[in-house]
């Protein structure tokens, strides 16, 4: 399987004994169907994603691309939560492609949500026992 982007071969690395296809150029990230969704919520996964950002910023321009495992054209996605975090994704294999960098920060988003949650229930819990007095 080549990368989409830049042309060069994926190679395989694991996490948690999950397969994932990395670039060995532009290290970009593949997924396959349910490898990002059990990666995301895996703490420390965002070390497969070892690219420089700014090398995936560039490559994030690169929209129009088919998809590497079963070439039909896929279509450019913004992650609900982050709009800068811009990936692709196949409607017919389901897979996902991130740039360097976008993986990363996408986990970052959750653990930074996870704490500002937290924060949350604190404060809510601080006003529910002043109101007691
Ligand atoms: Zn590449
Ligand atoms: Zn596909």
């Amino acid at each position: 399987m080549d990368c989409p982007k830049c042309e060069s071969i994926f190679e395989h690395i694991t996490f948690n004994h999950i397969e994932v296809d990395r670039c060995s150029q532009c290290r970009g990230l593949w997924f396959d169907m349910l490898e990002k969704s059990d990666l995301a919520k895996m703490r420390g996964a965002e070390s497969i994603d070892i690219g420089d950002s700014q090398v995936g910023k560039q490559f994030n321009q690169l929209r129009d691309i088919n998809c590497p495992n079963c070439k039909h054209s896929m279509i450019p996605m913004v992650d609900k939560d982050q709009f800068h975090i811009n990936y692709e994704y196949c409607p017919n294999c389901f897979g996902t492609f991130f740039d360097a960098g976008e993986f990363r920060d996408l986990k970052e988003h959750t653990v930074i949500e996870r704490f500002a949650q937290m924060i949350g229930t604190l404060r809510s819990n601080i006003a529910a026992g002043k109101k007691k007095k």
